[in-house]
């Protein structure tokens, strides 16, 4: 039990005897801390924004006459927090709902040509044009929910869109493995250290928290990767060589029907 943290409790019992329960809290305890983490992770993330357009509004209260440029500015800045505060608040809230029983997967035949194909269109937008976005789909369809699939594929398509630099090629791949489906996106961008590899998928961990601010990140995209492909019984598997570029698989169960 080292290492462990017991709950022990001594219950009377029949003939002055007693019997010692034991529980390992040590779980409940690991799960408290990570709660807690989250909350303060995601306060702090909130606060932020909130702290910028509460400064602005202040401003704009003290100096009602404040010139039409310099207003439109201010504007433009809260709107872009505002917007900030919108994106985190959807992710946690479509993280919760994986996580929760009350929102059981719903399978379907989903069509992941069009799936692939309109993650790339996606992907082409947020880049400008800037990237060349390779689309290769080489396998059968799956079953699951588009939905989730989708917004999985388009969290690690629009990775390798910012985190590559402006004139690189991502591959978006589709194919069927030895006994499991996959959906690769490569990218020749910036690439992660080894050490943070593990981490990744973990709420609001970030290698570079700028360049994520930057881009627009809210930190929990490859948290929702990881935890629509648990609820479709697949995993989700990353290397990467830092300066070179790195590639994200999803690994799916060979759901595939026939025809
Ligand atoms: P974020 O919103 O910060 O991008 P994610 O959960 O999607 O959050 O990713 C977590 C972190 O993993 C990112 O902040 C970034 O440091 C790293 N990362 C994700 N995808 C890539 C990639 N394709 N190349 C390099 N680093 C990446």
């Amino acid at each position: 039990f080292r290492g462990r943290k017991l709950e022990c409790r001594i219950i009377p019992f029949e003939n002055r005897r007693q019997i010692l329960v034991t529980h390992d809290a040590t779980d409940t305890e690991r799960i408290e801390a990570m709660r807690r983490d989250f909350i303060a992770n995601a306060s702090h993330e909130l606060r932020t924004p909130l702290t910028v357009i509460v400064g602005f509004l202040e401003i704009a209260m003290s100096d009602p006459g404040l010139d039409v440029a310099t207003r439109t500015a201010h504007l433009a800045l809260m709107t872009e927090q505002a917007q900030r505060m919108q994106r985190l608040i959807g992710d946690m809230l479509t993280l919760s709902r994986l996580e929760s029983d009350e929102f059981p997967l719903k399978r379907e035949r989903v069509d992941v040509r069009a799936l692939v194909q309109s993650v790339a269109a996606e992907a082409n937008a947020l880049s400008g044009g800037r990237h060349t976005i390779d689309v290769e789909v080489d396998g059968p369809d799956v079953m699951g929910s588009a939905e989730e699939l989708r917004s999985a594929f388009a969290n690690l398509a629009s990775n390798a869109v910012r985190y590559s630099p402006q004139g690189g090629t991502i591959r978006l791949k589709w194919t069927r493995g030895a006994d499991d489906l996959r959906f690769s996106v490569m990218d020749c961008g910036i690439g992660i250290e080894p050490i943070h590899i593990s981490r990744l998928t973990e709420r609001f961990y970030r290698v570079d928290k700028s360049r994520s601010r930057e881009t627009q990140g809210t930190g929990l995209g490859l948290a929702i990767v990881k935890h629509v492909l648990l609820r479709h019984g697949g995993r989700l598997v990353i290397s990467s060589v830092p300066g070179q570029g790195s590639s994200f698989t999803a690994v799916l169960p060979n759901t595939s029907l026939p025809g």
